[in-house]
């Protein structure tokens, strides 16, 4: 489960964050998840829960915000949401779409309780 290992990056990259202001207690991270990303969500949770007793990160809420796939057709130039797996534009119906979003893993947020 490779969500063990992208939870610990994630963790490292919090904890440089942290580290700027000292005494800052992390309360709270925020992340954006494409459908693409490879992460899943649920298992990333989990492995968060599981990694964060007794670490810095004990009193941390995770939250994860799954974002959508989204296309551009080269047929019609409009950019859609499109369900993973059918990757006909719900527009004109071309196959001729490229991915614009979807693919990302985003830290979006860290929350820092500074005293
Ligand atoms: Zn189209």
């Amino acid at each position: 489960m490779h969500e063990f290992s992208v939870c610990q990056a994630l963790m490292e990259q919090v904890t440089v964050i942290a580290d700027q202001h000292p005494g800052g207690r992390i309360v709270g991270i925020h992340l954006y998840n494409g459908p693409l990303s490879g992460v899943d969500s649920t298992l990333l949770q989990h492995a968060f829960e599981f990694s964060k007793k007794e670490t810095l990160f004990a009193d941390c809420l995770l939250s994860i915000e799954n974002h959508p796939l989204r296309v551009h057709c080269r047929n019609c130039l409009n950019d859609r949401e499109i369900a993973v797996n059918d990757w006909t534009c719900p527009v004109c119906a071309s196959l001729d779409t490229e991915v614009i979003g979807g693919e990302e893993l985003i830290l979006a947020q860290v929350q820092l309780d500074v005293p």
